[in-house]
């Protein structure tokens, strides 16, 4: 695995590849800026050793050029964060850009218009990825959030470098940490997947049924295997057509020999609001009328006492509604759990959409070992499907 350690960057020009896919109110500001943070090791490593760096993004979903999509309204943060000039280029491709990267002194930062201005970009387009590639000596991808895209600039240019190709330092923490826990994970091995639905998640479980020891069931889709195991779950949310499956999975796992932990109580509401009715019941008798929202005390223990007892973690998906201040306790319960397992040794990787928005929001970001900067890349990955970003690199 090639990493910025593999290259001398004094006087080379690298064209990196960054997810500045960031958040912007109507004012055109950067309102999180954990994106461009997450980019600043790779640049700032590269133009400490001498190197130049440009810099290639997409932003949102634009239809052609869009102002509203400009990169632009960015520079002043990625300015701040870096600590540097940067210099912005209204274009990604043409002379524009090449005229600005030719004038490219080491220590210099240029910013690229965004790519997805060019339809070529999302498409694969090979004459655009090649012209991207004339802009810098070596290419680093440093874009988790789209390494399961084979985009222009995050898979095609890459045949372009031959051995000059690598990864940032974000991507190679991200590859790491993954492998980490599908791989070369210190026993016991926990997953616990949490969120609405098994559909979006059955196969992350059936590859991870291999890879763990322990797999805790949360949240909206524990109700699917509560009801096909014969529980009552109310008007909790369920799909119906997925129950053979649940129980399948359950099946799978008896065979894996991977013990399988479902709430067995749960906080149920009389209306999916924050100011509802709430009781705590046995998961198994949930009249109608109520709908479970959240873990309730005993399974907090429970899983309180899994967790604690592996060594390795991942978590994905939240235990109940914690978007309602009143469903959250669950999920920062779990927070809490892994906090304690990591302080006392555990590797905790949280990733994967939900949780990672649950984990910033209670304050438990920097409690773990590694938070995922990519949602449905991370979902890809613990598919064990091999990501196109990430291959191209290493061919
Ligand atoms: P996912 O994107 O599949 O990880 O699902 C995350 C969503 O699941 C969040 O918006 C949660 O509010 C929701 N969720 C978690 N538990 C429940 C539940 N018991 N009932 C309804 N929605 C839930």
């Amino acid at each position: 695995m090639k990493t910025l350690k593999d290259f001398n960057f004094k006087n080379k020009k690298a064209i990196i590849r960054v997810d500045f896919n960031v958040p912007l109110n109507n004012e055109f500001q950067v309102t999180d800026i954990t994106r461009i943070q997450a980019a600043k090791s790779t640049i700032t490593e590269i133009l400490a050793q001498g190197g130049s760096c440009v810099l290639i993004s997409h932003l949102g979903r634009p239809k052609g050029f869009q102002e509203a999509f400009s990169l632009q309204h960015i520079v002043k943060s990625v300015e701040a964060v870096l600590n540097c000039n940067v210099k912005f280029v209204a274009d990604c491709v043409g002379t524009k850009a090449t005229d600005a990267v030719a004038d490219l002194a080491p220590g210099e930062v240029v910013l690229l218009e965004n790519l997805r201005f060019y339809e070529e970009e999302k498409k694969g387009d090979v004459a655009f990825a090649e012209k991207l590639s004339k802009l810098g000596d070596i290419y680093v991808n440093d874009a988790f959030g789209t390494a399961h895209r084979a985009h222009a600039s995050t898979t095609i240019i890459a045949q372009f470098f031959e051995d000059n190709k690598c990864f940032g330092n974000l991507l190679s923490r991200e590859i790491e940490s993954i492998d980490k826990v599908l791989n070369n994970s210190e026993k016991p091995v926990l997953a616990i997947l949490g969120g609405a639905k098994v559909s979006s998640k059955i196969t992350v479980i059936e590859n991870i049924l291999d890879k763990v020891d322990h797999l805790i069931i949360g949240g909206g889709m524990s109700f699917t295997f509560v009801k096909a195991l014969g529980g009552k779950i109310g008007n909790s949310i369920c799909e119906d057509d997925k129950m053979e499956l649940a129980l399948e999975i359950l099946k799978q796992a008896k065979a894996k020999g991977v013990e399988v932990h479902i709430p067995v109580d749960v906080i149920a509401a009389d209306d999916f609001s924050n100011d509802a009715n709430t009781q705590t019941l046995d998961i198994n008798e949930i009249p109608e009328g109520w709908e479970g929202v959240d873990a309730g005390p005993k399974s907090r223990a429970n899983f309180d006492a899994v967790v604690n007892a592996c060594k390795t973690i991942l978590w994905n998906g939240p235990l109940g509604v914690f978007e309602m201040e009143a469903f959250a306790g669950g999920t920062i319960a779990l927070g809490h759990s892994i906090d304690r397992a990591t302080k006392n040794g555990a590797f905790s990787l949280v990733g994967g959409g939900d949780s990672v928005a649950a984990v910033k929001q209670f304050g438990f970001a920097d409690k773990v070992s590694y938070v995922s900067t990519g949602g449905g890349a991370m979902l890809e990955m613990l598919e064990g499907k091999t990501l196109p970003g990430i291959e191209a690199i290493l061919k």
